[in-house]
């Protein structure tokens, strides 16, 4: 018998309709999940058993959209230190176990990034399943997708607040927004904070500094710099390593108007933008100080790792680890010191957290995480999980795991653990009725 996690996103969607049902919930209550319909028990069983992601998750919700039966998921991880926060996703899957388990793991890392980014937030993530029907281009049928999700989303009273993510972009979200207020990184236009990127290239450059400085390696002026991908992040990097006086940067990029772009916009700097092709890792066993993978996820696994010639890894990208274990255990071994993507990427979620609260300019909410006095400043944060990973013969990924895990039992200083009593009433109220 087919189990119910192997059905597509799609098959499972018209599964839970043909049950008479749109929604359906997943709750953790002391040690045991609780599904809203018995005919579901199944997939509480595979959380709590089969799959290594589930990581007792408050709550998953799941619901079908009404006209355009997408299947819509929000996961919402650990809410002590406030609303679970996280982007959402409109990605292909194969089965309900994948969709379940990305979901779940992405929910589940972005409570540690916001806790090591003292931001009191909790951990969430939103998924749209994309089917190969979807006409993803077509305007009118991302405003109805998007309108549904919105709506999703402000039925869940708050536990659970949404951003962009893959797939997902700023038009889609000023749609998001007009369907709840529980969505941030929205248009400016629309009272948002806008493009993160120049703040989230800020924030790794201090990381960079907080690495040299754990190696006794000075500051960047006259360091080696190798970057793969140069958009939005990569672009604002360039900038602010040449203010800091590096030495080089050698740089590769897939779009050739972007490498005319740079080379017309830094001419006389000390850099070399070459081209490369979808999937191309060349650069990345280039000799250099400091590597920035600025493109792609995965990139750090064992076809590349044994060819790295830098000392310190240490870019924008997310998930820059294949496998977290395995390729952060074997950079240690080769005595390479990596930054924890969710350590340095910050910013970028930093960056629109907390733009309900209005904008001003040089904003000392903002400006901290890159000084060096704050407790929870990108370089001193990099410094502590570095030297704890020394300490403790750890990876750096599994130290910055640690700080994280004990900043998020820390509850919300006004709020307390208010999103587990909000996902208590949603079962209460029937909210998968
Ligand atoms: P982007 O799409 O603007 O830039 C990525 C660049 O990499 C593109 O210019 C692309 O042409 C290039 N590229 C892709 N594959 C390449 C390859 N094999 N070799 C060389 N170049 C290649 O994205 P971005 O906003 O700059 O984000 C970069 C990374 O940082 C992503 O992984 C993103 O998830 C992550 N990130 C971004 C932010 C942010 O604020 N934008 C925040 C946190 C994390």
């Amino acid at each position: 018998m087919t189990r119910l996690v192997d059905l597509s996103p799609e098959a499972f969607a018209a599964h839970l309709t043909s049950l008479g049902r749109r929604r359906a919930y997943f709750v953790h209550d002391n040690g045991v999940v609780r599904s809203s319909h018995p005919e579901l028990a199944e997939i509480a069983a595979h959380l709590l058993g089969d799959t290594r992601d589930y990581h007792r998750h408050e709550g998953v919700f799941l619901e079908v959209g009404a006209t355009t039966g997408a299947l819509f998921g929000a996961f919402v991880h650990n809410t002590t230190r406030g609303q679970g926060q996280g982007g959402l996703r409109y990605w292909p899957y194969g089965d309900l176990a994948g969709f379940l388990s990305d979901g779940l793991r992405l929910s589940h890392g972005m409570t540690r990034k916001s806790a090591l980014a003292g931001l009191w937030w909790g951990g969430g993530k939103g998924l749209i399943a994309r089917h190969i029907d979807h006409p993803y281009h077509d305007v009118g049928f991302r405003e109805r997708l998007y309108t549904e999700y919105a709506g999703f989303v402000a039925s869940l009273r708050g536990c659970y607040i949404t951003a962009e993510d893959a797939g997902t972009g700023p038009a889609d979200m000023a749609v998001v927004h007009r369907g709840t207020r529980f969505v941030t990184c929205i248009p400016p236009a629309l009272g948002g904070a806008g493009n993160p990127s120049p703040a989230t290239a800020k924030g790794v450059v201090c990381a960079m500094e907080g690495a040299l400085a754990h190696l006794g390696l000075g500051d960047l002026a006259g360091k080696k710099i190798v970057m793969q991908g140069t958009g939005n992040v990569g672009a604002a990097m360039i900038g602010e390593l040449v203010q800091r006086g590096v030495g080089s940067i050698l740089a590769s990029e897939l779009s050739p108007a972007r490498r005319e772009q740079l080379e017309r916009e830094f001419a006389g700097a000390p850099l070399t933008v070459v081209p490369a092709e979808p999937g191309d890792n060349r650069i990345l066993a280039e000799p250099c100080d400091i590597l920035a993978p600025n493109a792609l996820g995965g990139v750090l696994n064992p076809d590349t790792i044994p060819g790295i010639q830098a000392r310190i890894v240490c870019g924008a990208a997310n998930n820059q680890l294949l496998d977290d274990v395995r390729d952060g255990e074997a950079l240690r071994a080769r005595g390479i010191v990596y930054v924890p993507d969710f350590l340095c990427n910050r910013m970028g979620i930093v960056y629109c957290a907390n733009e309900q609260y209005g904008k001003v300019p040089h904003d000392a909410a903002i400006e901290r995480h890159y000084g060096r006095d704050w407790d929870n400043a990108v370089y001193v944060v990099t410094r502590r999980a570095l030297e704890l990973a020394e300490r403790e013969n750890i990876t750096s990924a599994a130290a910055a795991n640690r700080l994280a895990d004990a900043l998020a039992t820390e509850p919300h200083p006004i709020w307390g653990h208010r999103s587990r009593a909000i996902i208590a009433g949603l079962v209460v109220d029937g909210w998968a009725d």
